[in-house]
């Protein structure tokens, strides 16, 4: 097994899940068990009830693979195929076996029935092959050797197949000493860098055959990434993934605002949470969602009381004090504007944070001084008040307001991670 190591490879099997009604929520599932457990999930292959179909991507994957996992098609009617193709891809005959008959027989003597005979389909194993108790449904799994990789192939349902991963597949990689390299991974996620100046800040770190490997994936203003450090043996991979983390940080610490969570929201809440930090929000332009956002963290309740959204200039003027000389000589997007709407929320409320935005989120309404995509965000923090800018370009009214959300979210746990803005 060294030279395919701790590798493993998906087959997901079902006619719904090529039609499009269904997604395939099984490999998802199991690429986060094994990279819990030092494997990882190389390949995911997609097939229909076609038992040809099933047998051909079986025996591509074991000859590769050191593990094959397969779901679905175990079920008693005709068209599961699985177990047919699984006898097909390996060279043997289908036949019946007392030990997965027993396991249908107990399932349907929990609620005091006797199984169909269209389930004597399920009690049929492939020579050699192992039942495996299904405790959440009718199917049983199957175990077996093809080639040289160990093929398990449980039930399509996620409520059953997840908990058949516990069962019967951790033991089984715990029993395994493998030889082979190991993987590490550490994630960091950015906010205020665009995908282009991250790819010029990283150079070469993002070479396919870089070790570690970098992945990056953006999603609303948010950055991911993913460091993969792969050697011979942990302490190796642990070296090899600290010393490029350190590199990552001294080059692009300033962005990162969380290791472990990628939506801004969250940590922020977590953060107040954490530190006892009141906090509320005056909106315009992102009308409210930034209360959403934080109202959708479990338990903020003990820090979040109030919050308005005041669209017109009045409604800044009369709920939150805003003078109608700033709003005159400076328009309601604003630097000046955005700080005295946090400053009078703050006071209003007597919350530590407030978080303010103003902004033009198109599609209309943008002047050539105050094009669409301007959003001004006022900050104040235990008496200290602050604001910032940012242009973004017009790309649509719901993509702008969930930007500035996460902006200003990564505003709010800047400042109650001292660094406040200029
Ligand atoms: P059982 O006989 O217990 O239903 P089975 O192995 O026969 O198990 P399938 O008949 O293939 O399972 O699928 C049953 C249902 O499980 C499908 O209708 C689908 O809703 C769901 N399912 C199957 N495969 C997947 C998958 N990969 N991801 C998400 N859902 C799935």
């Amino acid at each position: 097994m060294t030279v395919r190591g701790r590798r493993a490879a998906a087959l997901a099997v079902g006619d719904e899940l090529l039609d499009g009604f269904q997604v395939d929520l099984n490999s998802p599932a199991l690429a986060r068990f094994l990279g819990e457990r030092g494997w990882s999930l190389e390949r995911v292959q997609v097939v229909g009830d076609e038992e040809k179909v099933i047998a051909a991507a079986l025996m591509e994957l074991a000859r590769d693979h050191a593990l094959v996992l397969v779901s679905g098609g175990l079920g008693p009617t005709l068209d599961d195929l699985t177990r047919h193709g699984l006898a097909r891809a390996a060279g043997v005959n289908l036949e019946p076996s007392p030990e997965a008959w027993a396991q249908v027989e107990a399932w349907y003597q929990r609620s005091d029935r006797t199984p169909p005979p269209s389930n004597e389909r399920q009690a049929l194993l492939p020579e050699g092959a192992r039942s495996l108790e299904n405790a959440q449904g009718t199917a049983p799994g199957i175990h077996m050797r093809m080639d040289s990789a160990d093929v398990f192939a449980l039930p399509g349902p996620p409520r059953e197949y997840g908990p058949m991963l516990e069962t019967y597949l951790h033991p089984w990689l715990a029993s395994q000493d493998v030889e082979g390299s190991v993987r590490r991974v550490q994630r960091f996620h950015l906010f205020g860098i665009s995908e282009s100046l991250f790819a010029d800040e990283v150079g070469d770190w993002m070479e396919r055959g870089a070790n570690p490997l970098m992945g990056v994936t953006a999603k609303d203003g948010v950055l991911s990434v993913r460091l993969v450090a792969e050697a011979e043996g942990e302490r190796e991979a642990q070296a090899l993934l600290a010393a490029r983390a350190t590199e990552f940080t001294e080059r692009l610490g300033a962005h990162v605002f969380s290791e472990d969570e990628s939506d801004p929201a969250q940590v922020l809440g977590m953060e107040l949470l954490s530190t006892g930090t009141t906090v509320t929000t005056a909106e315009s332009c992102t009308g409210g969602a930034l209360a959403q956002a934080l109202t959708g963290v479990a338990g903020i309740s003990g820090v979040f009381r109030e919050a308005v959204v005041t669209y017109a200039n009045q409604a800044k003027v009369e709920r939150l004090g805003v003078d109608e000389e700033l709003l005159r000589a400076h328009g309601a997007v604003s630097g000046p504007v955005a700080e005295a709407m946090a400053r009078g929320m703050a006071e209003r409320s007597g919350a530590d944070l407030a978080l303010a935005t103003s902004g033009v989120a198109g599609p209309g309404g943008g002047t050539e001084d105050k094009p669409v995509g301007l959003v001004w965000f006022g900050v104040h923090f235990k008496g200290q008040t602050a604001s910032l800018e940012r242009r973004w370009p017009p790309v649509g009214r719901e993509r702008i307001r969930r930007w500035a959300t996460a902006q200003a979210m990564v505003l709010g746990l800047q400042a109650v991670r001292g660094q406040f803005p200029d």
